[in-house]
């Protein structure tokens, strides 16, 4: 564990205009991933900028409609909150499938969209080679032990995957991530806000070293009814994804799927979302032949590793399962 220095943020800007002086400096909420990182001298922050204490906790309904879940709203507290539940069931579940009760009373929106990957080489400073860690130096993990890596959108550089439940829920709402730096406010749509690895691993997302996350706007409900998080993983709880699937559908009263949301996680470096995959699916009832047809799509150009090839039909199963739990809990709602 490195020493920094640590100083409570007053206000947004008072964070971001920190961040701008010192931009090796971190900004830390729950603290369950930078800590851990910081204890394996992965992360070494010369300053933690406390933002836990800024007035970003609340979750509430848009005049559109939709809702605003601020950067600091604790996990357990966003997947229980009635708005939560009662219109985003598919953000409640991914949440709820997510790490344990007591990380998620600790853990954040923002921190949560910005946990860095599972990857064992990632983690691990006896490996000397990972590009995400130490930009040039290399990938372990591709002639190395590879069952919880990539089979979409990796490079040579990089296969790692993004490990959040909350992002794929979020990629399949279609919502956005809004963003403070010091020259104000923009908003980033969640599908674009993590990147894919390319030549450049060690960059995640499209944050800038001085943004502040500051909160997550869903749109305005279409998929209350019949949704359904999967998560396929090695133990039955407090474990990562090795394929999820975020599924909901809205759909018109004679079972024709009007619009349907569909992402996949633990597949890429990005939560794995295609509309191309959802158009497939609306305009007629829920069939073998229309889910095979998305599958298709959201798993076109995939390249499994030596040890990962099972990824592939798992994630086949998955899209069905979840498209049909989902519809047949539209059908009983
Ligand atoms: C044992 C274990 C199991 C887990 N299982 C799962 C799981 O199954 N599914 C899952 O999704 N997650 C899982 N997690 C991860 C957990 O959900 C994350 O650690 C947590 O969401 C991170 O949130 P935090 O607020 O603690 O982030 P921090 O650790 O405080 O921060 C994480 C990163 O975000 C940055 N940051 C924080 N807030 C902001 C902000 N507002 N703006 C800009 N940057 C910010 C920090 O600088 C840091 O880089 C697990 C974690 C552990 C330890
Ligand atoms: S997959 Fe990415 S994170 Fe893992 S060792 Fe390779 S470069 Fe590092």
């Amino acid at each position: 564990m490195i020493n920094a220095d640590y100083q409570v943020a007053t206000s947004a800007g008072d964070a971001v205009a920190l961040k701008h002086r010192h931009p090796e400096a971190a900004f830390i909420g729950g603290g369950t991933n930078l800590v851990d990182l910081m204890k394996a001298d992965v992360a070494r922050p010369p300053l933690l900028i406390d933002v836990t204490h800024l007035p970003l906790q609340e979750v509430v309904e848009l005049r559109d409609g939709g809702l605003r879940i601020g950067a600091l709203a604790r996990n357990s507290d966003t997947a229980n909150h009635a708005l939560v539940r009662s219109r985003y069931p598919l953000l409640s579940q991914a949440l709820l499938a997510g790490a344990s009760a007591q990380l998620r009373n600790m853990a954040t929106a923002g921190g949560n969209l910005l946990q860095r990957t599972r990857c064992y080489y990632f983690y691990d400073t006896g490996f000397a080679a990972c590009n995400k860690r130490e930009p040039g130096s290399g990938c372990a993990a591709r002639e190395g032990r590879n069952r919880i890596h990539a089979i979409l959108g990796a490079s040579p550089q990089c296969v790692a995957t993004h490990p959040s439940d909350m992002a794929v829920a979020l990629a399949a709402l279609r919502a956005s991530v809004r963003v403070l730096g010091p020259g104000g406010e923009r908003e980033i749509a969640l599908a674009d806000f993590h990147r894919l690895p390319g030549d450049t691993p060690d960059r995640d997302t499209q944050l800038a070293a001085d943004e502040l996350i500051v909160a997550i706007d869903l749109p305005p409900p279409r998929f209350a009814r019949a949704a359904h998080y999967l998560k396929v993983r090695d133990r039955a709880s407090y474990a990562f994804a090795l394929v999820s699937v975020a599924a909901a559908l809205d759909m018109a009263d004679d079972g024709t799927v009007r619009d349907a949301a569909l992402a996949l996680g633990g597949v890429a470096h990005k939560p794995w979302r295609l509309p191309a995959a959802e158009q497939a699916l609306a305009g007629r009832r829920l069939d073998s032949a229309g889910i095979a047809r998305a599958a298709d799509i959201l798993l076109a150009g995939n390249a499994p590793l030596a040890d990962n090839g099972f990824k592939v039909e798992l994630a086949r199963r998955g899209i069905e399962r979840a498209l049909r739990t989902a519809a047949a809990q539209g059908a009983t709602s």
